[in-house]
């Protein structure tokens, strides 16, 4: 199960025209259309499930610039500014803090990893610095563990996913956006070779314009109509504590675990060091993209051959406009990783025994749509005129979604874009 997101009601009633068609009701859906729908454009958003059942609810919550690629920084620091003011901007507290985010390194080399990061990113003038290990006592105490140092950012934070994701959904409805759940789009069509709309199971939408937000959806959706998207799934298990006294306000990345305060009061946790990564017929078709991310995630991964390989084979990979696999799968809801969260909860505990009476509230899976560069795309697609690509957000993209967000909603308009898009067109793969 997914954490419960806080409720709002979206419409039942599906129009038969409008501007901008969004597939996705994740986050990155949700601030695109919130943009918009504030400037005007008639939208409406199309969730084949719950709005932010997905990614979208089930995240950290985490907004960091820390130990991004230098050329994702620009997105970061514009979303540090929309999130600063999304509050005022949605009339709802979406939970953001601007707590400070620290990864503990255990070791000189690990320490030197966050350091080379830091050099990388010099020139963009960042608060990021390096802890001593006295200095994380101060910041963090009572912790047991023994560090060769951390990389810290104060200006990076968090919010609440179950908040943040209604709250801007409200926001855009409120400026005119439509929003459908239960309504899964099977496929586009087109007029002269440009995008005239779209076909749902609730029959079509004529629309200009098409933005794809369909996160662990996308590359299935445009297989269908013979554009390779390389994406491949990860699974992230998490827990929730009850409330405690914790160490601190920070949230914390060990290099085996990793938790923040929630605003109930309790920790989000993770096993940090690990990921599963079940196998599916993708991977052998587009694994050897990933060789280069592969050989510095040695060790990260617990690599499966299992259920979720034998589901995604018996899904669909083309079909036209009758029912899709869309429709089979309302939510994707991945199994929770049990071992993984024990893992998670040994760990912190020795780290910072504090943690060690804690008790779980509830738990969770989330799967995540890796790019083989970890960027996502967001560009239009060259062969489509009128389809825009907002996607494969690879496990951080809830921290940059109202840039992202953003981003993708000037290019849809054609209007000047909020940062340089160059990092993420589509032609890089
Ligand atoms: C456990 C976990 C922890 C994470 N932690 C963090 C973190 O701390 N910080 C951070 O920045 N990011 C984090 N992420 C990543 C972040 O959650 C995602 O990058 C972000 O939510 C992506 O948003 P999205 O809108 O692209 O995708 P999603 O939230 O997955 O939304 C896509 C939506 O599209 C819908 N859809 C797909 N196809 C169709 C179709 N054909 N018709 C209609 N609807 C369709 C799906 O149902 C889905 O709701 C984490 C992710 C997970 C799973």
């Amino acid at each position: 199960m997914a954490p419960t997101i806080a409720p709002i009601e979206t419409s039942t009633d599906c129009p038969t025209s409008t501007t901008v068609v969004i597939i996705g009701g994740g986050i990155i859906g949700l601030t695109a259309a919130l943009t918009l729908a504030e400037r005007g454009v008639a939208v409406t958003v199309l969730e084949k499930g719950r709005i932010a059942g997905e990614q979208s609810s089930r995240n950290l919550g985490w907004i960091r610039k820390t130990n991004r690629h230098g050329e994702d920084v620009p997105l970061a620091l514009a979303s540090d500014r929309l999130w600063a003011a999304m509050a005022e901007r949605t009339g709802c507290d979406v939970g953001y803090r601007q707590s400070g985010i620290m990864f503990l390194s255990r070791t000189p080399e690990q320490l030197a990893e966050h350091q080379a990061w830091l050099d990388s990113v010099s020139s963009l003038s960042l608060d990021s610095r390096i802890l001593s290990a006295r200095e994380i006592e101060a910041q963090v105490p009572g912790g047991q563990g023994h560090w060769a140092g951390a990389l810290f950012t104060p200006s990076d934070g968090y919010a609440e996913p179950t908040l943040a994701s209604s709250a801007i959904a409200q926001a855009a409805m409120t400026r005119g956006a439509v929003i459908i759940e239960h309504c899964a789009v099977r496929n586009i069509t087109r007029s002269g070779g440009k995008v005239s709309g779209v076909v749902t199971e609730r029959g079509e939408i004529r629309c200009d314009q098409v933005l794809l937000a369909g996160g662990m959806g996308s590359r299935r959706f445009l297989g269908n109509i013979g554009i390779s998207l390389p994406t491949l799934p990860l699974v992230l298990s998490v827990f929730r504590t009850g409330a405690m006294n914790g160490p601190t306000d920070a949230a914390v990345g060990g290099p085996d675990f990793s938790f923040r305060k929630h605003k109930d009061g309790g920790f989000i946790v993770t096993q940090r060091g690990a990921l599963d990564a079940p196998l599916t017929l993708d991977h052998l078709k587009i694994g050897a993209k990933y060789l280069s991310a592969l050989r510095s995630q040695r060790g990260l991964l617990r690599i499966s051959l299992g259920k979720h390989f034998w589901r995604d084979l018996m899904q669909s990979r083309h079909w036209k406009n009758g029912p899709s696999p869309f429709e089979q799968v309302r939510t994707i809801d991945p199994p929770i990783n049990e071992g993984l969260n024990q893992e998670a909860y040994r760990n912190l505990s020795a780290a910072w025994p504090v943690f060690q009476n804690m008790t779980i509230e509830e738990s969770w899976a989330g799967m995540i749509d890796i790019t083989p560069d970890s960027n996502p795309v967001i560009d239009a697609v060259p062969n489509v005129p009128g389809l825009t690509l907002a996607t494969g957000f690879s496990g951080h993209g809830f921290g940059t979604s109202p840039a992202a967000g953003q981003l993708a909603a000037d290019l849809v308009m054609n209007n000047k874009p909020i940062i340089d898009p160059h990092p993420y067109r589509f032609g890089r793969f």
